[in-house]
């Protein structure tokens, strides 16, 4: 069971990344974002209420992002855990986690951190703007969104500094390294904490 969270700021290839590492663990990668933009673009009620936030920059308000992520986390193919990509933003939704997680008597296995400076973050934003045309990527969004980062999901990291599974990785360089120091700092944290799959002694009877 491999349960997973993925934060850093904007831009900083989270999305990305978790595709890989779900893939590779053979879990799901939830990505809240995503999620969103799919019901805006399919013109869902949930796509009206976020709307006008996702082209500000803002957070969708917690209580409408707490009951999809525990709709989500209610879905059978999640039975073998899940990697959050965006989610937790808040401390509200960190409380809201760590109480779906409990009802299930679930612990997380890793909090992953994605470091990017902020300038080459710009860029790439700037970047993405020309090729996928996000509604949310012009540059007064870009800092308005790096600026609730800072403000309000950087911190969230010490709440689970204290359960020992924070890794902080690198960003930049190769996506495939990148890749590579993330699924490695996995490998580390279970090491560390004992949730490591089991493998019994060979000379076990
Ligand atoms: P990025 O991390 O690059 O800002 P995402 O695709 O993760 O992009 O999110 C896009 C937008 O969707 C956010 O700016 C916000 O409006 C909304 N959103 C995504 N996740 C959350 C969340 N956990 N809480 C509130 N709003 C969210």
């Amino acid at each position: 069971m491999t349960r997973l969270l993925i934060m850093g700021p904007p831009g900083s290839g989270k999305g990305t990344q978790a595709v890989r590492i779900a893939d590779k663990m053979a879990i799901p990668a939830i990505s809240t974002g995503d999620i969103f933009r799919y019901n805006v673009k399919e013109l869902t009620e949930l796509g009206r209420e976020a709307k006008s936030y996702i082209d500000s920059g803002n957070f969708v308000p917690d209580d409408v992002t707490n009951r999809m992520v525990a709709d989500r986390l209610n879905q059978s193919d999640v039975a073998h855990g899940f990697l959050l990509d965006g989610y937790p933003r808040t401390s509200g939704q960190v409380e809201a986690l760590s109480e779906m997680l409990q009802n299930q008597g679930e612990i997380l296995t890793a909090v992953l951190v994605l470091e990017v400076p902020d300038e080459e973050i710009v860029e790439r934003l700037l970047a993405r703007a020309e090729t996928e045309g996000r509604s949310d990527d012009t540059e007064e969004v870009i800092k308005r969104r790096l600026e609730l980062y800072h403000q309000e999901t950087s911190d969230l990291i010490e709440a689970y500094l204290e359960l020992g599974i924070v890794g902080r990785v690198d960003g930049t360089g190769a996506i495939d390294d990148i890749t590579e120091r993330l699924l490695q700092t996995i490998y580390n944290i279970r090491a560390r904490t004992g949730t490591l799959p089991a493998v019994k002694p060979r000379n076990e009877k």
